[in-house]
């Protein structure tokens, strides 16, 4: 072990065809007809995760949820914490806050009807409570959420906020309290960079990994990661999009699991609520019910 900090790992659990933003995956009526690889991959990552006895949490689509409720049980039964990743995959920022609820609250009971634990965490599709969206801090708090996990300090397609890097508190404009564990990046003059998680992991060789995880670790910050069971699917299904977006979404798809392995072998996980709580942000059950 090259450090004591405990790190976060997370899966966000959806199939290749939950890609934000390309018109020819748009229409969920025809999701269920597309060939799918989310339960082949995730049942990988738990084999990965048995392997080298290390605990994560799945942030799992409600939409997957519904159609796979063995593989949500899987993953609860095998210590994993289970949290939600909302039911259709649409950015926050695009949905009115009566739809955000809707779509959160359907989410948990997809869950629900597969899984009878607590559900503590959310994490919004590509990171997407933005500045202009924490009244989703607001829905999440009187849902009963003791975290959120979608802040991305830095500027991203389809998401961003202005935040703090370390774990922290945050609050809707309605005075919605939850902790938050922020995604982990490197500030570089100019420019946040993301590289423990998704497209930024597979494109980015292992000593750049290794350096953001020193960097963190040098400030006691623990690095969150975050994959996606197509991240580990060197068949992925290609779909049509414009060259830059391809280039992000399929490049080195047969090096990720090498990578995760790696970083299992070097560093300390965790799930994300086991970090948070180990960082003091969250409020007690208790705090939350009062
Ligand atoms: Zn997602």
């Amino acid at each position: 072990m090259s450090s004591v900090v405990v790190n976060a790992l997370s899966f966000d659990i959806e199939d290749w065809f939950h890609l934000v933003g390309i018109a020819s995956l748009a229409d969920a009526r025809a999701w269920d007809a597309m060939p799918s690889l989310v339960v082949e991959r995730t049942d990988q990552i738990l084999g990965i995760l048995d392997d080298r006895r290390v605990r994560a949490t799945f942030f799992i689509l409600g939409w997957v949820a519904d159609r796979h409720p063995d593989l949500v049980r899987r993953i609860g039964d095998r210590g994993h914490e289970i949290a939600s990743h909302g039911y259709w995959h649409q950015p926050v920022y695009a949905q009115s806050p009566e739809a955000f609820r809707e779509d959160v609250t359907r989410s948990l009971e997809a869950i629900g009807a597969a899984w009878d634990g607590p559900v503590a965490g959310y994490r919004a599709p590509t990171f997407s409570i933005t500045p202009e969206a924490e009244w989703a801090f607001d829905v999440l708090a009187d849902l009963g959420f003791r975290y959120d996990a979608s802040r991305f300090p830095g500027r991203r397609a389809h998401g961003g906020a202005v935040c703090p890097d370390d774990p922290h508190r945050v609050r809707g404009p309605g005075g919605g309290e939850l902790a938050e564990l922020p995604m982990s990046v490197e500030r570089l003059p100019g420019a946040s960079v993301c590289y423990s998680g998704g497209g930024y992991l597979r494109l980015l060789p292992l000593p750049l990994i290794r350096m953001g995880f020193r960097r963190a670790h040098r400030r006691g910050r623990p690095v969150v990661v975050y994959l996606h069971p197509r991240d580990l699917a060197p068949d992925c299904p290609r779909a049509p999009m414009p060259p830059i977006r391809r280039f992000k979404s399929y490049v080195g798809l047969a090096s990720t699991e090498r990578k995760l392995r790696a970083l299992l072998d070097e560093h300390r996980f965790d799930t994300c609520l086991a970090v948070l709580e180990s960082a003091g942000v969250l409020a007690s059950p208790e705090e939350v019910a009062a």
